[in-house]
């Protein structure tokens, strides 16, 4: 099973407003792009919400999350809901996610959400230094909390996201608007190559 049929597994039942964690990345937006085509496809009455954190070392995550949804809607006849979104202004991200996660049911925003969170690479060949392990859920069960949190896919790690991506024109394409790279820089025509995502990036994909 690849990210397309986990995705497919997904039962809303009465739930219709659909939350995802959106970063600009590429599972993130591999999540939001099948989930669409998904309701789509079997023309589902359902509201998609993007949940964006911005992480203070990287504030353009907005700009690339809107290129993402601009991108999907462009291809699909759909129009995602207004994103939430939020600041991260502590350093246990995956508390401060739950925290959100929280507030979006209480206050009735969202009914479920779906987040493409994926495994740490396990290949020895792939450096871990400096694995950011901040917030990438260790639970391996892809239904998280009383079936609110949809996680397909946990237990992939990116090189199966990008089996997904490779020989879909569409998708080659929207790989070309995603950014993993948290470097500061001016120019976010580039990724820094360096960091920990990039490094990731560069392992699963053969290229930046
Ligand atoms: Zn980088």
């Amino acid at each position: 099973m690849g990210p397309k049929e986990m995705i497919e597994t997904l039962t809303p039942g009465d739930r219709t407003k659909v939350g995802v964690k959106m970063s600009g990345g590429t599972d993130s937006s591999l999540a939001a792009f099948l989930l669409v085509e998904k309701f789509v496809q079997e023309e589902e009455d359902i509201e998609i919400i993007p949940i964006v954190i911005i992480e203070p070392r990287a504030p353009f995550q907005l700009e690339f999350v809107q290129k993402i949804t601009s991108f999907i809607e462009s291809k699909f006849e759909f129009h995602f809901n207004k994103p939430e979104v939020f600041q991260l202004d502590r350093d246990d991200k995956l508390e401060f996610m739950r925290s959100i996660e929280n507030q979006l049911f209480e206050k009735e925003v969202v009914d479920l959400i779906v987040s493409g969170i994926t495994r740490e690479p396990l290949d020895p060949n792939f450096i871990t230094t400096g694995s950011p392990n901040d917030g990438r859920d260790k639970e391996c069960t892809t239904y998280l909390w009383d079936n609110r949190i949809f996680t397909p896919f946990v237990n992939f790690d990116k090189k199966v996201i990008a089996q997904s991506y490779k020989g879909n024109t569409i998708l080659e394409e929207m790989f070309d608007l995603t950014r993993s790279c948290i470097a500061p820089t001016n120019d976010f025509s580039t990724h820094c190559g360096k960091c920990w995502w990039c490094r990731e990036r560069f392992w699963a994909f053969g290229r930046l």
